[in-house]
């Protein structure tokens, strides 16, 4: 899948355009650090923890098992501050562990995972975080940790959320771990038709930031499975009802002073570019190659919002 594409750059012009939107890029693995803080990137819109853990060959419940959690805790804060390390002071967004059970049942310790119908309508993400707060409890600890070494540019991220429910329980369990979500940054991602529908509740908690994952949320409002390819064709996330949920959740998100992001692959796309901006995203974050294209698209949208206004 698309998360483990490998992540390259290519040779970029040395301008970096000023931009009111700003331009972040996405981190799958830790490693690309500072390939990523080459872009000029206005920080890390989405750090992926799955590879901190899928490299290890185990699932977390397995590396726990046999490692112990401090060593667990330990790959987490190792990851992370790689990255966090590179960009400071600039943002950088993690996302807490969201991977299907596919993926963890091909690793040691993967016999005891769910063999699921459709893991990807399945045990993935806050599901299963909210599920077994033990485990959870691992990676809020090395965001609390992180915080103690001074990173305060570490955003925590929700992934795969449906309603303010979910929110508040991870908040519960972040204030649990020591954490005060009143002083971080932490938000969540909008994947679901349901978070998009339900994103002022989520305001109402206190979210500082909402991300559109629209590899999930393409796969989601149209019932298009996004790893299928005898459907690829229908799997558009410039489709209509995509844009609208987008649009609506951003008015939503404006009118309650909640930041908005884009992080999922469409991020990169022209057409896409200039949908968010014309709906006043605050920050849009591609893949590190894509990075330099989207800040010049940002700049001539921008440009062009700016000459529309004067005439
Ligand atoms: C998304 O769904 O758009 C996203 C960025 O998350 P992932 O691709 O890891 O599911
Ligand atoms: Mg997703």
């Amino acid at each position: 899948g698309e998360r483990d594409a490998v992540e390259e750059v290519r040779p970029q012009s040395p301008v970096k355009p000023m931009t009111a939107t700003e331009v972040k890029v996405n981190v799958s693995i830790p490693e690309a650090a500072e390939r990523a803080a080459a872009t000029g990137a206005d920080g890390v819109g989405l750090l992926r923890m799955e590879h901190m853990i899928l490299s290890t060959n185990k699932t977390p419940e397995k590396y726990i098992d046999d490692h112990g959690e401090d060593a667990y805790i330990e790959e987490i804060v190792e990851g992370v501050r790689n990255v966090a390390e590179e960009f400071y002071p600039r943002p950088v967004r993690v996302r807490t562990l969201d991977a299907p059970t596919d993926e963890f049942r091909q690793l040691e310790g993967g016999e005891s995972e769910p063999d699921e119908h459709n893991p990807m309508l399945g045990y993935r993400g806050i599901r299963r975080s909210l599920d077994r707060p033990d485990v959870f409890v691992h990676e809020l600890e090395a965001f609390r940790q992180l915080y103690g070494m001074g990173y305060d540019n570490v955003e925590i991220m929700l992934p795969l959320v449906n309603d303010v429910e979910d929110v508040l329980q991870a908040k519960n369990l972040m204030q649990d771990a020591g954490i005060d979500p009143d002083k971080r940054s932490w938000g969540v991602m909008v994947e679901t038709p349901a978070s998009a529908l339900r994103i002022e509740e989520m305001a109402d908690a206190g979210i500082d930031f909402a991300s559109f994952g629209t590899n999930d949320l393409t796969q989601y409002t149209l019932a298009v499975d996004r790893n299928n390819g005898q459907v690829a064709d229908r799997f558009d996330e410039l489709h209509p009802a995509v844009l609208e949920l987008i649009g609506r959740t951003i008015e939503t998100c404006r009118e309650n002073d909640v930041a908005t992001s884009i992080c999922g692959q469409a991020g990169s796309k022209p057409r896409m570019v200039q949908f968010l901006v014309n709906e006043g995203v605050s920050s849009i974050s591609a893949n590190i190659d894509a990075v330099r294209d989207v800040q010049h698209e940002v700049k001539r949208v921008e440009q062009k919002l700016v000459l529309d206004t004067v005439r």
